[in-house]
């Protein structure tokens, strides 16, 4: 009888030279390679896995800090919070199929958080750019920095300082430099380039109780005009809670940036349900418009709106839907090719919980004459209340979402498209498949800017058991593999500063 590790000896060349076959040949590993296979044969130097890194930290990644990943010149190029949640920039090629990085690319100041109370704040994931010259810039560590570092105009509270730090050459990802250029108070960054060049950092100038606002550059990011505010918090007059939002920017057609929120009523201490004071409770959606080349901003109708848009103008002006007693959880926002805005927010019943309870992705659009009804992605999800979250494209007109969820025990990446239809109200069905593991809870970015086919979004495995996450990026025919012996980072990083 053959032994065990007689089998072995033999079977493993010729895996070897079935994957390295396969390579030469260009088919796609992650259907040769399933799970079982590639993490048992993960401790020889030849074996692929489907993931490019483990050492993705907390909750690595998210869909407002975006984009989180950029594809240019046959490269795409990612960001995510990695240990002690310093952030992390990595390179794939997609023609050479190889890949580069992560390289710790900025030093976090919420690692102390971490470090000292042992409590990972995820709040300053990277957020990643590459200026018309090619150098890449990640906004990161932001948290509204706090008091100590001077007044904030726009709001207060919070703690680490948001930073940016560029690579020291074009689209070379190996060394950074910090640049002291943009608001320490800022959290929630969204970077967006326009045609002409101009780059737009929008944020949250703060904690919860801060304005949203916009930082402009016309040198590539080297130097910054002072913070813009465009959506004001402030005290309610009428209940013990204080105006809050939730922003999700990104280029429009021309000059545009759209920008579509949720509200959230920031409850004072000991306000609010039960007593708990602030807890994630937000509602409604709202879109608006923001002419980059005017400063103005303005509603769906092309009405001109005051800056900064408060909650009554918000209300009176901006609003898509009213969610009611149901909680929400910002999504993204994109145009068709006729300019109407199509928008995704998280929407759940409030079942009590701090968070309210699960949310599921809801879909909306501007018919050209008004906003459609909200329809859930995944059905089924909203039968067994279980979480959906993801970010949706358009392309050739067929609009599709990628959505993280659970399927009983195991977390699926999975695509929904949007079915053509007659009347007002779209249905989606379940397209494909990307990935499913055993136990999985999902961390998801929005969508890669100028997404390559095969590198779509970036996804964190998130086990309960463990701080430190598998991370993949999925694109159309599932993850992109690496050499094992490539992505495994986990037994070093854990002792990084
Ligand atoms: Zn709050």
């Amino acid at each position: 009888m053959v032994s065990c590790n007689l089998l072995k000896k033999i079977m493993m060349p010729l895996l070897y030279i079935l994957i390295l076959s396969c390579f030469l040949v260009g088919c796609n590993l992650t259907h040769l390679l399933n799970p079982t296979t590639s993490q048992s044969s993960q401790n020889t130097t030849d074996a692929y896995v489907d993931y490019f890194a483990d050492n993705a930290f907390g909750n690595p990644l998210a869909i407002i800090q975006h984009p989180a990943g950029v594809h240019v010149n046959g490269v795409t190029y990612v960001s995510y919070q990695g240990p002690n949640t310093h952030p992390l920039v990595a390179a794939y090629h997609h023609k050479k199929q190889s890949w580069f990085g992560p390289v710790q690319a900025g030093f976090s100041d919420l690692a102390t958080v971490f470090q000292t109370r042992g409590k990972i704040d995820s709040h300053g994931k990277p957020t990643l750019l590459i200026d018309d010259l090619g150098y890449i810039h990640i906004f990161y560590g932001g948290h509204g920095a706090g008091a100590k570092y001077g007044k904030n105009k726009y709001g207060g509270g919070g703690l680490g300082r948001n930073k940016h730090a560029i690579s020291k050459r074009p689209y070379d990802i190996s060394e950074w430099e910090n640049l002291d250029n943009v608001s320490v108070f800022g959290t929630y960054n969204q970077a967006i380039k326009m045609d002409n060049g101009d780059i737009y950092l929008i944020y949250r100038h703060g904690a919860h109780r801060s304005d949203w606002v916009y930082q402009k550059s016309t040198d590539h990011g080297r130097t910054f005009d002072p913070a813009v505010s465009i959506l004001k918090h402030k005290q309610r007059a009428d209940i013990k809670a204080t105006d809050s939002w939730y922003i999700w920017a990104s280029k429009g057609q021309g000059s545009d940036i759209i920008l579509s929120y949720d509200y959230h009523v920031c409850w004072l201490r000991n306000e609010g349900p039960k007593g708990l004071g602030h807890v994630t409770q937000r509602h409604d959606l709202y879109y608006m418009v923001l002419d980059t080349k005017t400063q103005q901003l303005r509603n769906i109708s092309n009405e001109q709106l005051p800056i900064p848009v408060t909650r009554e103008i918000a209300e009176q002006k901006t609003l898509v839907a009213r969610t009611g007693d149901h909680w929400t959880f910002n999504g993204s926002a994109t145009l068709d090719k006729q300019g109407n805005p199509h928008l995704a927010i998280n929407i759940g019943e409030n079942l009590g919980k701090n968070t309210g309870g699960p949310k599921q992705t809801h879909y909306y659009y501007w018919t050209g004459k008004e906003w459609s009804q909200g329809q859930v992605i995944n059905p089924t999800a909203k039968h067994t209340n279980t979480d959906t979250r993801g970010d949706f494209y358009i392309n050739q007109q067929q609009l599709t979402f990628l959505l993280g969820y659970k399927d009983n025990d195991d977390g699926v990446i999975a695509s929904f498209t949007r079915q053509p239809t007659n009347n007002a109200d779209p249905t989606f069905i379940k397209e494909k498949e990307l990935l499913r593991r055993a136990k999985a809870n999902w961390a998801l970015t929005a969508t890669i800017e100028n997404a390559h086919p095969d590198a779509q979004i970036l996804v964190a495995e998130k086990q309960a058991n463990s701080q430190l996450h598998k991370i993949y990026l999925v694109g159309a025919n599932g993850p992109i593999p690496r050499k094992a012996a490539e992505a495994r980072f986990n037994v070093n990083s854990s002792n990084q500063n």
